[in-house]
């Protein structure tokens, strides 16, 4: 079962801009940014209540965010879902026909084990599963 909606990712070009951008949207700061070498993102993340917003731009050419900049432009790139048991969901996802972008959960930013399901298994939609590191 996925609990709630983590977070939002959103693809921009330039993180530093666009943390300016959405500072003003949102009326606050963002409170943390974090790269993430294994997946070639600069990542920055927003509070909002129980939500979060999350930026993602590549630090990389190959990153796949550059990937999907390139074919899709900016916006909306994933919604992210809280777990608290990744391995079972992952377990039960594959069972339901879902096919899984990585086999092991991995390392994600904002303390979190993730994995993604492949948006063709999920009506174009880039679904991640996280769960919290404790
Ligand atoms: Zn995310």
């Amino acid at each position: 079962m996925l609990n709630k909606i983590e977070h939002i990712g959103i693809a921009v070009k330039d993180l530093e801009n666009s943390n300016a951008l959405f500072a003003k949207l949102f009326g606050r700061n963002h409170y943390k940014i974090e790269q993430v070498l294994s997946e070639g993102v600069d990542t920055s993340f927003f509070q909002l209540g129980e939500s979060k917003i999350e930026l993602l731009s590549a630090s990389s050419p190959e990153s796949p965010i550059a990937k999907f900049i390139e074919k899709k432009g900016e916006g909306i790139h994933h919604i992210a879902f809280e777990v608290t048991d990744i391995v079972a969901e992952m377990k039960r996802l594959e069972g339901e026909g879902f096919k899984l972008l990585n086999e092991k959960p991995k390392k994600g930013a904002d303390n979190k084990l993730i994995c993604f399901v492949h948006p063709k298994s999920a009506n174009g939609v880039l679904v991640e599963l996280c769960q919290e590191i404790r």
